[in-house]
């Protein structure tokens, strides 16, 4: 089986927030932004159709984002984030953490913006 094309899933620290991705992120960004230094994710992105993301997560929306970034209002991992508005970001990024570091470990990181 070509890599990419299983669907995979993960959860946050605690298992509150269970993910099922379409398939794996080629490739993750390790996201040089303040924010997301701070945040210390690692993003693979997907079209929002490709993500399912089940549990009970609160929200965190920074000044001049267009996104909402997700973390599980138990353990308080960031699992994503959502765009505001679908219309100017068709797409989503989620914390390849999720995964556990024996998958995400795996898949090249970028570092990007
Ligand atoms: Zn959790």
């Amino acid at each position: 089986m070509p890599p990419g094309h299983e669907a995979v899933e993960g959860s946050c620290h605690c298992g509150a927030v269970k993910i099922r991705a379409a398939s794996m992120p080629k490739d993750l960004n390790d996201c040089q932004c303040e924010h997301c230094q701070k945040r210390g994710a690692l993003w693979g992105y997907y079209a929002l159709d490709q993500i399912e993301i089940n549990g009970p997560t609160s929200v965190y929306i920074w000044g001049p984002s267009l996104r909402e970034f997700h973390f599980c209002t138990t353990c308080g991992m960031t699992t994503h984030w959502w765009p505001i508005d679908a219309g100017s970001i068709p797409w989503m990024g989620l914390n390849a953490r999720v995964f556990g570091r024996d998958v995400f470990q795996q898949i090249p990181v970028k570092k990007g913006d």
